[in-house]
């Protein structure tokens, strides 16, 4: 098994999404900057959804354009539909992430649509992708949100996911996640959903979204490692709060994230002492908005900084 896990910010897309003010697209740019340099490879820049329902991501194509130009990162955008997957192929993103619910409930609520209608919808995204020109050819990453449990219908069935799961992987995603959209996964669950996804979808990588609404993200993180998934959603500063939960913390920290696989010895190539630089830099661009996460305020322990830089 590989000691390289991949830490994917989603603080510009998940964590921009109840930020009660427009953020300007400099500021974007500045931010994934900032975060590149202190060694972030992966991102999620923008969300290709309609300008109306979503002004904070009116500049998706501006973002998405800027961020492709930058070298040596992977830069995604989600799309929750075939028209926000178009606009991305346009905007020439470097990975498409698509996502469908598990939960009827939520996928209704938030993109309006069944999810049997959501896979269709796929098959005809991944029919786009392969018709583009390979150096315009996106990588997709594909995956299912509310895969824990859904606020408006509670339990989800595992077996649901894990047919979800499989149904896209066979339209050739490159890589898939699962997704604890507002928060209620506990390490069991993880765990073993996480094992019979893994051994269901066979080569491809398998990622985890996780919030950290009640407090068990990192546990949860732990339970994934476990069952051998390698790339983690993350946002700085806990950035993303849940609608349904004011006030609630949102992703998971990227910078306790990162303290927790360089304390297992893992590897993510990120620098953390210069990522906490940039969270202050956060907090000065998003005035009034509350960071979470534990390593920004204890900072850390002057015998682990040397194990805190990338080796
Ligand atoms: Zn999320």
């Amino acid at each position: 098994m590989s000691d390289f896990i991949t830490v994917r910010e989603v603080g510009l897309r998940d964590g921009l999404q109840l930020v009660p003010f427009h953020v300007d697209t400099d500021t974007k740019l500045a931010w994934l900057e900032a975060e590149a340099d202190a060694g972030v490879s992966a991102f999620e820049v923008t969300s290709f959804v309609s300008r109306k329902a979503m002004p904070q991501f009116a500049d998706a194509e501006l973002v998405a354009a800027r961020a492709a130009a930058l070298p040596g990162i992977s830069a995604a955008a989600l799309a929750l539909n075939g028209r926000g997957a178009e606009r991305a192929l346009e905007a020439g993103v470097g990975m498409l992430v698509f996502v469908i619910s598990a939960s009827q409930a939520h996928s209704k609520g938030n993109a309006g649509r069944s999810a049997d209608q959501a896979l269709a919808e796929f098959a005809e995204i991944m029919t786009q992708v392969r018709a583009c020109a390979p150096e315009r050819r996106p990588r997709v990453l594909a995956g299912v949100a509310t895969a824990f449990g859904c606020t408006l219908e509670g339990a989800i069935d595992p077996a649901r996911v894990r047919a979800l799961m499989s149904a896209m992987a066979e339209l050739g995603p490159d890589e898939m996640a699962l997704a604890d959209t507002v928060g209620y996964a506990n390490p069991a669950q993880v765990k073993t959903l996480c094992r019979e996804v893994k051994a269901d979808i066979g080569h491809l990588s398998l990622g985890l979204h996780l919030h950290d609404t009640r407090g068990l993200a990192l546990v949860n993180v732990v339970a994934g490692l476990e069952a051998g998934v390698t790339a983690f959603d993350a946002a700085l500063g806990g950035l993303g709060g849940c609608p349904f939960a004011p006030g609630a913390s949102g992703n998971v920290a990227t910078e306790d994230l990162v303290y927790l696989l360089h304390t297992l010895g893992l590897r993510t190539g990120i620098h953390l002492p210069k990522l906490l630089k940039v969270r202050e830099r956060l907090a000065e661009w998003l005035p009034g908005v509350e960071l979470h996460g534990a390593v920004g305020r204890a900072g850390i322990p002057a015998h682990q900084v040397a194990e805190m830089e990338p080796y």
